[in-house]
């Protein structure tokens, strides 16, 4: 797929700006906080409704205005599409596909597709099991956008049930339970369990497949930035064990997980089974990376997994989609920056940022455009 414009209204601090993209891959050159990031993130909602840099579409709208627009135009292979957004500082977005405001949100996800890589992407080696989970989650939103309803219902359950568990404890610590008290307890839990298994047994199981698919291909590509002399294994480590990929049984898993955790989640008085506690485990030769000492191997690791991703989005929609890097290309040396370039030539559509021009080396210089961002112009 091809993004052949974006246009920003009030969004951060761009004020009016249009961009009309006429090479595969875009250079943004600038100082720092001039406005580079900010562009990828408007194209990065516009794949997934979501920022990775705030949650707030107050904080999304140019500071003194109230309402903020990103568009853009994509060339899908079936046609081209126009996407619209609009933010308010109070209130509820709009998006719009071709001119139509659409009344679920969930009909925009998947359109446009766009792998992010940024320099905080190495947290997905080093930081909490989260970002891993939040990893998986927005490549599945991305392949199968009713996935995004799918754990919205998820965590609507955990809600509710922790909430539940919470005030039981609660009462129990005050000595306010009596023995019908904690029948109705029991009944009203016993509701939860079941839908806690049931949504989210889903969840786990589009994550399994995801990671079925996804590990060989981190693998190969690790294999071949590294030179053939490491080896790389992705693991799922669900919280709940699954043996095969069959809804009943999965839910069963659940419900007997549920069962043999009752006593330490009443007296934590929150929920320890399911997708919430989830973990994706990488070992290099044997060695979990996460100990691994060397930054660059790290960023090796980082790198292979992104391009496991591009692949297969690749593979699954059908089209290549856009990638997005944000601060990473100047940080990998030229060996790494070529496999990259050999990687995505020409047929994926990539956003640059970089505040030197001097770390590229000149394949990438001669294949870009170049744009310099300058105050949010
Ligand atoms: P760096 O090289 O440091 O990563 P950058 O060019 O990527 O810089 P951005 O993150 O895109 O920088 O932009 C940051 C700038 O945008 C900051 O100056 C910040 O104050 C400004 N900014 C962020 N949100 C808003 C907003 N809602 N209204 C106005 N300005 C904003
Ligand atoms: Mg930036």
């Amino acid at each position: 797929m091809y993004l052949k414009t974006l246009q920003l209204h009030q969004f951060r601090n761009y004020r009016d700006c249009l961009v009309n993209f006429d090479a595969p891959k875009t250079i943004l050159v600038g100082n720092n906080a001039q406005g580079k990031s900010n562009l990828l993130e408007a194209v990065e909602l516009l794949s997934t409704l979501k920022s990775h840099r705030s949650n707030r579409d107050r904080e999304l709208v140019l500071d003194d205005t109230k309402i903020g627009q990103i568009k853009a135009n994509l060339e899908r292979v079936n046609g081209s599409v126009d996407l619209g957004l609009i933010l308010r500082s109070q209130g509820r977005r709009t998006v719009i596909l071709n001119q139509e405001p659409l009344r679920r949100q969930l009909d925009f996800l998947g359109i446009l597709n766009a792998v992010q890589f940024s320099s905080l992407d190495l947290e997905l080696v080093r930081g909490a099991p989260e970002y891993r989970r939040n990893w998986l989650d927005s490549i599945l939103t991305q392949l199968e956008p009713i996935y995004a309803y799918i754990l919205q219902q998820y965590n609507q359950v955990l809600r509710q049930r922790n909430a539940l568990l919470k005030t039981f404890r609660k009462q129990e610590l005050e000595g306010n339970i009596n023995e019908l008290s904690s029948k109705d307890h029991q009944t009203e839990l016993a509701l939860w369990d079941a839908q806690l298994a049931t949504t989210g047994s889903r969840v786990t199981r589009r994550r399994a497949r995801l990671l079925a698919r996804l590990a060989p291909l981190a693998q190969g590509w690790h294999a071949s930035i590294s030179g053939k002399t490491e080896v790389l294994e992705v693991t799922y480590a669900p919280n709940v064990i699954i043996e095969k990929d069959n809804p009943e049984q999965v839910q069963q898993a659940f419900l007997d997980k549920i069962q043999q955790r009752r006593i330490p989640e009443n007296r934590q008085g929150t929920s320890l089974v399911g997708p919430h506690r989830d973990e994706v485990e990488f070992t290099i030769n044997n060695t979990p990376a996460r100990s691994y000492g060397s930054q660059g191997q790290q960023r090796t690791l980082v790198l292979a997994l992104k391009l496991a991703e591009l692949k297969l989005i690749e593979e699954v929609v059908g089209e290549p989609p856009l990638l997005l890097l944000d601060d990473v290309l100047a940080e990998l040396d030229l060996n790494r920056q070529n496999q990259l370039l050999e990687a995505i030539q020409d047929r994926f559509q990539t956003l640059i940022t970089t505040t030197h021009l001097g770390a590229f080396d000149s394949q990438w210089l001669n294949s870009s455009q170049i744009l310099t961002v300058k105050a949010g112009e």
